[in-house]
């Protein structure tokens, strides 16, 4: 293994390996796994296990929370050398043409000036507000002082959408993109693109680290999140959060004032976001288990397509989506003019690529697609917005489908929903709250 595979990392080595001989300078051999009375501790994920869970025969035990990095037992140790940020720096080192509006250079500043003082912060920016530019200008200028850095999702459809527009941005950085699903092999870069998972193989190894749709997971703000986070940066090192909806615990670090907040509440258009608004309907349930769809939702859709515009239509489940492809049909909407699609959908792609080509006037879905996809001038439709599948930040999302274009920035969004639920009126609070803040700046 070359050294420089060791450079912030934590490689997992085998017994008779690490007893064979001392690892040469400077690799630094660190433990795997700390073994109390009743509960072992692993040393990569942070994560405690009952003794007789984790237990092997002879003895030995190994942590079964992060066994999907590979497997650390006690039979393990790790190598590790800290980091050197051996880096070449190559200019330009901003290979970006694009341009930015006064308010996005403004929240760019920021950024940048956050990530020279390796702060935590938050960019507080709502959804279309095109928050991958507006790290540019901080990575450039970290990536410039000779930074180790890594932009990380929990989401890997994230990373994956990420990494070519980091690669195009920063044409002469080495960069590496490492998730769960591949296989390529590991090679030390000035910037890495990874999963808020992979960053447990990473110790002390970043000057800033970046995370990108911070609350995109369930729990997202969850105890191994913040772990991995915090043991992959440098004990001086920077922490940028990306959201268009944070959690509670982001929220809370925010009033507490340990985590710095900028905001951008407005489009890149510079439009406000679509308002939600709430129509109660309260058997929504029992009219979509006999096959059959709420009349004003009906005629909602009738009037939508009427004035020539399209639009997504979520609902709960995967297994409600044949019901209600069949209850459309039955009112007299054409199979061939929409379809459903959802996240185990063999033909996702396909029909995703169908709507953007116009082939389809609108898609059945779930909260597959509440974020990444964007479809310029439609409308958004939620039939049961009460169903606890839809997180607050999940509804945000799914309102943030509409208005994204320039030429049509005010689209709809309406939820329908059973009974008034605490999540939705989150999801419209936080709506309105960015708005308010927009409309002091479009002043
Ligand atoms: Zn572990």
């Amino acid at each position: 293994m070359k050294l420089t595979e060791y450079y912030g990392r934590r490689v997992l080595v085998d017994r008779p390996d690490w007893q064979a001989k001392q690892p040469p300078a400077p690799i630094q051999t660190l433990e795997t796994i700390t073994v109390g009375d009743r509960k072992i501790e692993c040393r990569r994920c942070g994560q405690k296990t009952p003794k007789k869970i984790a237990a092997l025969p002879n003895g030995e035990f190994y942590c079964p929370r992060c066994i999907n990095l590979g497997r650390v037992a006690t039979l393990n140790k790790f190598y590790h050398v800290p980091e050197p940020n051996q880096f070449v720096v190559k200019e330009p080192v901003l290979t970006w043409q694009g341009q930015l509006s006064p308010l996005q250079q403004e929240a760019a500043e920021e950024v940048a000036t956050g990530m020279k003082k390796h702060q935590h912060q938050l960019l507080w920016a709502v959804t279309g507000a095109g928050k991958t530019e507006m790290m540019f200008r901080g990575i450039a200028a970290a990536l410039r002082r000779g930074e180790r850095l890594a932009v990380a999702s929990p989401r890997v459809d994230v990373c994956l959408e990420l990494y070519p527009r980091l690669q195009a941005a920063f044409a002469n950085t080495t960069m590496v993109l490492l998730h769960g699903r591949q296989e390529l092999p590991y090679r030390y870069a000035q910037l890495t693109i990874c999963t808020t998972h992979q960053l447990l193989r990473f110790y002390h190894a970043f000057d800033n680290l970046i995370i990108d749709e911070v609350d995109a997971f369930p729990y997202a703000a969850n105890a191994a999140l913040l772990y991995a986070t915090g043991q992959a940066v440098k004990e001086k090192g920077g922490c940028l959060y990306l959201t268009a909806t944070p959690g509670p615990s982001l929220l809370r670090q925010v009033r507490q004032k340990e985590l710095a907040v900028s905001y951008l509440p407005l489009r890149y258009h510079g439009h406000l976001l679509p308002e939600v608004r709430l129509r109660l309907t309260p058997r929504w349930r029992r009219t979509l288990d006999q096959k059959r769809l709420p009349a004003n939702l009906v005629a909602e859709l009738r009037r939508t397509l009427a004035a020539g515009h399209r639009f997504l239509f979520f609902v709960p489940h995967v297994r409600d989506l044949p019901g209600i492809a069949g209850a459309l049909e039955t009112v007299g909407f054409e199979r061939r003019t929409f379809t459903t699609v959802h996240a185990a959908d063999p033909e996702r792609l396909a029909k995703v690529q169908g709507m953007r080509d116009g082939r389809y006037d609108f898609l059945v879905t779930t909260t597959i697609m509440e974020r990444g996809v964007t479809f310029p001038e439609i409308d958004v439709f939620v039939l049961g917005a009460d169903d606890p599948v839809f997180s607050s930040s999940a509804l945000v999302q799914i309102a943030g489908r509409a208005g994204r274009a320039r030429s049509r920035p005010d689209g709809r969004v309406i939820f329908w929903l059973g009974c008034p639920c605490r999540r939705v009126r989150e999801a419209a609070r936080q709506i309105r709250f960015m708005n308010q803040k927009g409309r002091a700046l479009q002043r």
